[in-house]
């Protein structure tokens, strides 16, 4: 094998996923998910369950990229059959949590969900809209605490004026977990004059009261 392709989910020489992990996905059954205050619609494909996990945490943390290529063509489907429309984006990382890193993993699956091999057309591009405002980093404090969110704020680019913020937006991200990213998102865009704000995420986090209804595994 010239490239060796190695599965962000276990390790294993492959695919990305291989057909394991993928066996092990649970996919989101109901699709009318319970969405954060702000957000119209909150469409997943998948629960944040099973090889999932270590898979999204690969690419968030170890910038492990084999498997964006397929995380893309599932919000890209995930898209089409939600008949989701408007600008993409997404609720940026802490900008100095990102920079160290080197990327942002929100926008990378922001530009793979267009799912595009060839060109990408202008109105699918993914917009930055919003940057983050200085604030504590959520991952690894308990649930509650992460509702109190660092807040966002527009983005203007340097030659204009002032932001000017499409009427319809979706914003994709890896995992919602209490929705309070979206949700912080969601108002700020609002405020702006956005008319209505989307969420398209990987996977959603189900409550601990609903862990065997919404979702199943697929077959
Ligand atoms: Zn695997």
């Amino acid at each position: 094998m010239l490239f060796p392709i190695v599965c962000p989910g276990c390790g294993v020489l492959g695919a990305a996923p291989c057909a394991a992990c993928l066996a092990g996905m649970r996919r989101v059954a109901d699709r009318a998910l319970p969405a954060p205050p702000g957000i119209t619609r909150l469409v997943a494909p998948f629960a944040y369950a099973g090889p999932l996990r270590p898979l999204l945490r690969a690419l968030k943390y170890d910038n492990q990229r084999a498997a964006l290529g397929w995380l893309g063509a599932e919000l890209a489907l995930a898209w089409q059959l939600a008949g989701l429309s408007g600008t993409r984006s997404w609720a940026p990382t802490g900008a100095a949590r990102a920079r160290r890193r080197g990327f942002d993993q929100a926008e990378l699956l922001a530009w793979a969900s267009v799912g595009a091999a060839a060109g990408i057309a202008r109105a699918d591009r993914p917009v930055a809209l919003l940057r983050r405002e200085p604030g504590p980093a959520q991952t690894g404090r308990p649930r509650q605490q992460r509702a109190e969110v660092a807040g966002f704020a527009l983005r203007r680019p340097w030659w204009r004026a002032a932001s000017v913020v499409p009427s319809r937006v979706v914003l994709i991200d890896d995992v919602v977990t209490t929705g309070a990213t979206l949700a912080a998102a969601a108002a700020v865009l609002l405020a702006a004059g956005c008319t209505r704000v989307d969420a398209l995420v990987v996977a959603w986090t189900p409550p601990p009261s609903s862990r065997r209804h919404d979702f199943h595994a697929v077959a």
